[in-house]
């Protein structure tokens, strides 16, 4: 039996009896059992005897390997003796069995493993690529490139975020967009104004400037931007009025003057409604009036002017007409005497409306001027002849400086022999005895032509250059009236210049004198044309 159980379980049988003794062993034969040492003492004999059962790992005392047992008491009728049954297997056969055991284990593992890493890459793929891809894009997103588009292919939870997403970026690129152009509409419509404006929070900081604003105060945007307004644009008017905007909440209009420069603001400013910080709370436009207070002063200069320019040869004919009625007529040398005079003031007042009428004609615009073409060298020589009496008269000599060829112009003869008279005539007037006038004649830069008549006489001060060209502004009032001036002459001559398309200053001469310049363009006459 116990052969037949080895063959069958591929493994050592033995039959040992209570005592130890060997009853058999499918690996001893039958004839040598009785010699077989007595099993009492093994192990798992003894652990069996014990408990019921009992293993042990150690090395055959029969056959020499290292061997597992197993043993186990049988099951026997009552009062029969007890027989251990012991089964022994070479541990060569279980290490055999477990090398397999781990290399299939070994195998199956390194599948798991290799299913594992193929399964992260699909989730990686599938999963954490769209969503670190979203994350690369919200960044790019708060960094201000709307221009992102996530693409997705995937139908899932994390599709439906990106196509969320993408519909966001599309909304929000919208917006954007929208406002840049409003905003940059906004700024060509500021930075276009002629009027400087001024937008303030309520506190009174500054949150907006436009270009004219920052020409007007002579300050940079950025020093603006932020800052109280009465710390950086101080003045006290102003001041005053952006406290009461601010305060009252209701429109406000003020007039100021800029100390440096004297420059004239009408502001008009308007509250805008906002409360919190940074919104808008008071708009001030300001328009720059200097231009307007200087027209109107000289409105009420030239009335001023025009009255006590008439006044003064009045009074002197007034008085005289009553000297002679109050007996002067009576002898005839006092009597000739003032009505002499009496006739030059007539004379001064008959010549100071004409220059009136003559001023109010160009600059109304009712004289048109000719455009023939002009032959300037005979038209000069013309003047020069003209005006020669009255040069010889003081003793003056007069010299012609004249370009060979001049270049063509075209224009109104009268009135181009009205400017140079004028000119030569002042430069008799105003020039000592025995001076030197020169009429030249010259091209200029960009096909102009420089005419200037220049004296040796008592000259111009600097600060009064620009101005002798405005209506009876004189250097000297008591010399001019006495030459017979009616202080109109160089206004006229310069509406008439400008009426050519050409412009007119004074310089000083050196080493002394004036010299008036005329400029004017070069042009084919219409004919030639
Ligand atoms: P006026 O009739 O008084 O000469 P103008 O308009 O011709 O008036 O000239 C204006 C003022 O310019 C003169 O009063 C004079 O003070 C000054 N002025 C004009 N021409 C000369 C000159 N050649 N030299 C010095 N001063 C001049």
């Amino acid at each position: 039996i116990a052969r037949e159980l080895s063959a069958r379980a591929a493994a050592r049988v033995t039959l040992i009896n209570e005592d130890g003794t060997v009853l058999a062993d499918s690996a001893v034969a039958d004839t040598d059992v009785p010699k077989v040492e007595n099993h009492r003492t093994r192990p798992e004999i003894q652990h069996a005897l014990l408990s019921g059962q009992g293993t042990a790992i150690r090395a055959s005392h029969t056959t020499g390997e290292r061997t597992m047992y197993q043993a186990l008491i049988l099951d026997r009728p009552p009062g029969a003796p007890r027989t251990v049954l012991r089964v022994g297997l070479p541990m060569t056969l279980l290490d055999r069995e477990t090398a397999t055991l781990q290399r299939n284990l070994a195998i199956a593992l390194g599948a798991a493993f290799f299913m594992a890493v193929l399964l992260s890459v699909w989730m990686a793929r599938n999963v954490t690529k769209p969503l670190s891809d979203m994350a690369s894009v919200a960044g790019r997103l708060m960094a201000g490139d709307a221009t992102v588009r996530i693409h997705t292919r995937s139908r899932d939870e994390v599709g439906v975020l990106g196509d969320t997403l993408n519909q966001m970026t599309a909304q929000l690129r919208a917006k954007i967009e929208e406002l840049s152009e409003d905003r940059a509409q906004l700024l060509a419509m500021l930075t276009s104004m002629v009027e400087g404006v001024l937008v303030l929070d309520c506190q009174g900081r500054v949150l907006q400037v436009n270009p004219a604003l920052e020409r007007m105060f002579n300050v940079r945007r950025e020093d603006l931007r932020g800052k109280l307004s009465h710390e950086v644009l101080s003045h006290p008017r102003l001041s005053s009025l952006i406290t009461t905007i601010l305060s009252s909440r209701t429109g406000q209009e003020a007039e100021i003057v800029l100390s440096p420069g004297g420059r004239c603001l009408h502001i008009e400013a308007a509250a805008a409604g906002g409360e919190r910080e940074n919104e808008a709370c008071a708009v001030l436009v300001f328009h720059d009036i200097t231009e307007l207070r200087r027209l109107e002063n000289i409105r009420k200069d030239f009335v001023a002017n025009v009255s006590h320019e008439l006044r003064t040869p009045l009074t002197s004919i007034k008085g005289y007409v009553e000297a002679l009625l109050d007996g002067g007529k009576d002898d005839p040398e006092t009597a000739v005497n003032f009505l002499g005079i009496i006739l030059k003031q007539s004379d001064r007042l008959n010549l100071i409306l004409e220059d009136l009428l003559e001023l109010s004609k160009i600059e109304s615009g009712s004289v048109s001027f000719k455009e023939d073409p002009l032959d300037l060298r005979a038209l000069i020589e013309r003047t020069l002849s003209m005006i020669k009496p009255i040069a010889d008269k003081k003793g003056h000599r007069l010299v012609a400086r004249l370009d060979d060829p001049l270049p063509p112009i075209a224009g109104d003869e009268s009135r181009f022999v009205q400017i140079l008279t004028n000119l030569l005539d002042n430069a008799v007037k105003y020039t000592p005895e025995h001076g030197t006038i020169t009429l030249a004649a010259q091209a200029g830069p960009d096909q102009t032509i420089d005419v200037s008549v220049s004296d040796t006489g008592i000259g111009i001060p600097e600060p009064d250059r620009p101005r002798v060209f405005e209506r009876f502004y004189r250097v000297d009032k008591a010399r001019s009236r006495e030459l017979g001036g009616t202080g109109l002459g160089l206004a006229i001559v310069k509406h008439l210049v400008e009426g050519h398309g050409g412009q007119v200053w004074v310089e000083g001469n050196q080493p002394q004198g004036s010299r008036f310049i005329v400029r004017l363009p070069v042009r084919k006459p219409r004919a030639q044309a």
